[in-house]
């Protein structure tokens, strides 16, 4: 997966939300709800011809008056512009190119920045005619498309995919175990990375990430190498009060990608919030390796049962993907916090297990024995071999007689043997049917 993101910018109404469903087809968008002037924000991943790509759409405004539309617009952009690989402008033929489409198109001609318009809204040949006056905009890269019916949109991938560019994450320390510390603000991501270093002088070096927003930190403890990843430490001063929500949630979806286990915190007087489980499912969706860090728990009044039964409740919010490890840490006491990292670590090598195929099968294919899948159309479904897929996140192909046929909760017990047998705590594994 590459880190390559591209933003969809454009006044409301023009079908950016409509465009960006689209591109994820049906897969499930990450929404994240912004209160305030914004309406939702959207994040996922595309997938087009093999490659794939983070999507965010930027939101529509609700005016509150034409100042502050006009200004949130412009934040938009700017922030967009600013963490986007490529950006999408969106505009609508069936209106025709209005004032604020040619504010927005000013600011974004002066990028270097690939921008892409894309002249929604053309459902059959007579708009395609009226959106020739898009060309005046200035953009070489214009598309025409309709959102509603999907026509175009290939062609506008195609182009977008095309710069992407596969070797992407660097290759730089690539057998290092990376972690990234993700969380909302304030949630104690700095305090952690300082106590870290603070305790074991022993950083190696900084590296510079693949993106700029991004600082791979090398560390040495327990002798370990491993890279951290930080995001925390980057706040540009002239920004800290535009949209802190924003940026930090993209850098989050940065640091993500160069990781191989995400270190997610979060705190345990609040609770795990939305926008924490938005980002846990993203990383499940990513599979990435996942420890939760519930910090702060010098501030929870406990009695002997305090950690059982909030971990119990915070694996109701988390579910299905439960078998990951939890922790509970203050930084600011220093407890657990070397555990957390050697957790981290764990979860690493449980990332990159390989199970022989011999030893596979023969506690598998027992699996099925004891609890054999439903008949199917009257006819016994039959698994007759596991193997191990050569991929990073741990994949499982079944060979079958009718894997189609192969329904979730079935899926769910050979996934829960799979777990029960082999240790893959806080790995999303991925299970596929195949025909034999
Ligand atoms: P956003 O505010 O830019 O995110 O816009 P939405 O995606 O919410 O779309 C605004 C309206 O335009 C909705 O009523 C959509 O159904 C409609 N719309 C979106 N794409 C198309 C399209 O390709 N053709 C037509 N005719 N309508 C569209
Ligand atoms: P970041 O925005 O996620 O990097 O969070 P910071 O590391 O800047 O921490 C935000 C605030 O939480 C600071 O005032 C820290 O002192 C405080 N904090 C961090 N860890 C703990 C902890 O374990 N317990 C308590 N009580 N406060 C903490």
């Amino acid at each position: 997966m590459s880190g390559f993101t591209v933003a969809i910018v454009g006044r409301p109404n023009v079908g950016k939300s409509t465009f960006f469903n689209r591109m994820l087809e049906q897969r499930k968008a990450i929404v994240d709800n912004v209160s305030g002037v914004t309406r939702d924000r959207q994040y996922g991943v595309a997938e087009w011809t093999g490659k794939s790509f983070n999507l965010i759409d930027t939101g529509g405004f609700v005016p509150e008056s034409e100042d502050v539309f006009e200004r949130e617009i412009k934040k938009q952009v700017l922030i967009a512009l600013e963490e986007a690989n490529a950006l999408i402008f969106v505009v609508d033929a069936s209106t025709g190119i209005t004032t604020l489409d040619e504010a927005m198109a000013d600011v974004l001609r002066r990028t270097t920045k690939p921008v892409f318009l894309a002249v929604n809204k053309v459902d059959n040949a007579d708009r395609l005619l009226e959106a020739a006056e898009f060309y005046s905009l200035g953009f070489e890269n214009i598309f025409f498309l309709s959102s509603m019916t999907g026509s175009g949109t290939g062609e506008l991938l195609d182009a977008v995919t095309a710069l992407i560019d596969e070797d992407h994450t660097e290759p730089e320390n690539a057998d290092l175990p990376k972690f990234a510390i993700i969380g909302q603000p304030n949630v104690g991501k700095s305090s952690l990375l300082n106590a870290l270093i603070g305790q074991e002088r022993t950083i190696v070096s900084d590296i510079a990430g693949t993106t700029r927003d991004t600082i791979h930190t090398r560390y040495n403890l327990f002798k370990k190498d491993f890279i951290l990843i930080d995001t925390a430490g980057i706040r540009r001063k002239d920004r800290v009060n535009e949209d802190l929500e924003f940026y930090s949630v993209i850098r989050a979806i940065k640091a993500m990608d160069e990781a191989d286990v995400c270190l997610l915190m979060i705190d345990a007087a609040k609770g795990i919030t939305a926008q924490d489980l938005s980002i846990f499912s993203l990383a499940v969706k990513k599979g990435k390796g996942i420890v939760i860090l519930v910090n702060k728990w010098d501030l929870i009044e406990k009695d002997t049962n305090s950690a059982k039964e909030y971990e119990k409740q915070l694996k109701e919010r988390l579910a299905p993907f439960t078998d990951l490890p939890i922790i509970f840490i203050s930084v600011i006491d220093k407890t657990r916090i070397f555990r957390a990292v050697e957790t981290g670590l764990e979860v690493y090598e449980n990332r990159q297990r390989k199970v022989p195929t011999s030893q596979l099968n023969e506690v598998m294919l027992k699996a099925v024995e004891a609890y054999h899948p439903p008949v199917v159309r009257g006819y016994p479904l039959k698994i007759k071999y596991i193997t191990q897929l050569p991929t990073v996140v741990p994949s499982f192909a079944f060979f079958c007689n009718f894997p189609d046929d192969v329904k979730q909760p079935y899926k769910n017990y050979l996934e829960n043997q799979l777990r029960a047998n082999f240790n893959f705590k806080g790995v999303p594994v991925r299970l596929f049917f195949r025909k034999k």
